[in-house]
């Protein structure tokens, strides 16, 4: 029998590979590599599937469009930017990168998602953002983080790099906040074929700072009127993504129904995460908790289906950030879950007698 993995972009391709060949050789032809219009449409179009009423700068990954959403917003040495540990290393990066301080609140350890009763505690006279995470697809509550910081000059720049397409109520991941930032790495919901990121915002100044900070701060030619970084994404990834977000509605339905068939088909015995209020799911991941993580995943393994681990090591317990002066007990449910979570396999074009596969290996090991 076939192995279930993890991801796997080929099957996609496979689909598309007309289309995706045809847009890779446009641009090869077109003899315009960077900043051309496939960029440009591509921006207009992904804002137009955010709500239509926006600016996007397209850059090189998610991670930069992090860097380059703080810098646009002049967030440097100095600054606290309260986030989360329960994250992709990069958001931690992200925020280093431009120099300032992350602030690292604890979790909802039902929803995996930033505890908004302990946020208000961690604002000082140094918070100059919140930069909240939308982990697995689920969305944090935007809204009430505004109200948590009321008239306080304090910035919202929403981690959208496992969100594309989700929802709380009406409103998208990504255009609830000042600033949202989106990755196009391979897995994700709307996947490049190689690093690509976005950054949305509704704000037409802070989408022209943002323009001029993915490119070395240049206005009208070579001439720099702040400080910026080479952050462009190029036409060859942003035709090809153009291909793919025609159909980003329809692959966000197909994770859905995925998800759908995990919970109908696992035993009550295996714990879910737990959507937010409101929310529609991009199902980025579909993730449980279960006791004894390890063993089960490598029993899993042994029966033909991959798992994944997001996240195994809380980021303010890694070498690299030691020196923020977190300790092992500082953010309690953050690091329970890193001893309980377990990804299974979940993208489009995942068959349904996989995810069926999937369930009864995982009820049985679990019996
Ligand atoms: C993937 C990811 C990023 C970084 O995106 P890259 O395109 O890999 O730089 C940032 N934050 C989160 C939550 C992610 O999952």
């Amino acid at each position: 029998m076939n192995r279930v993995r993890i991801f796997d972009y080929l099957q996609q391709y496979r689909k598309l590979s007309d289309e995706i060949d045809a847009a890779v050789r446009r641009v090869l032809r077109s003899g315009k590599l960077i900043l051309g219009p496939e960029v440009r449409q591509f921006e207009e179009e992904f804002a137009q599937f955010l709500n239509g009423n926006g600016t996007c700068v397209g850059v090189n990954s998610g991670t930069d469009a992090l860097v380059v959403a703080l810098m646009a917003l002049g967030i440097g040495a100095g600054d606290e930017v309260v986030t989360v540990a329960n994250t992709a290393v990069p958001t931690v990066s992200a925020i280093r990168a431009t120099g300032a301080t992350p602030v690292f609140c604890d979790v909802d350890p039902r929803t995996c998602l930033m505890d908004l009763h302990e946020l208000e505690q961690l604002i000082t006279e140094r918070t100059r953002a919140v930069l909240p995470v939308h982990l697995f697809g689920n969305v944090v509550d935007v809204p009430s983080i505004r109200d948590i910081i009321q008239r306080r000059d304090i910035r919202i720049v929403e981690d959208c790099a496992q969100a594309h397409g989700a929802k709380i109520g009406d409103r998208m991941a990504g255009t609830m906040g000042d600033i949202g930032t989106f990755s196009f790495y391979p897995t994700k919901n709307l996947g490049a074929y190689g690093d690509a990121g976005m950054c949305y915002t509704a704000n037409p100044t802070l989408g022209e700072e943002m323009r001029r900070v993915r490119m070395y701060g240049f206005e009208n030619g070579p001439r720099s009127v702040r400080e910026g970084i080479n952050s462009r994404l190029d036409e060859l990834q942003a035709a090809i993504l153009r291909v793919k977000l025609k159909r980003l509605s329809e692959y966000v339905a197909a994770r859905r129904a995925l998800a759908e068939r995990y919970t109908q088909n696992l035993t009550t015995c295996v714990e879910r995460v737990v959507a937010g209020d409101r929310v529609h799911h991009a199902y980025h991941l579909f993730v449980v908790k279960v006791p004894d993580r390890d063993r089960v995943r490598a029993e899993l393994s042994s029966r033909g289906v991959d798992a994944a681990i997001h996240y195994p090591h809380p980021i303010h317990l890694m070498p690299a950030y030691r020196f923020l002066g977190y300790r092992q007990g500082s953010l309690p449910h953050t690091e329970a879950l890193c001893e309980s979570v377990l990804s299974l396999p979940l993208y489009p074009e995942l068959p349904d007698e996989a995810v069926d596969r999937v369930c009864s290996e995982l009820n049985d090991v679990l019996s």
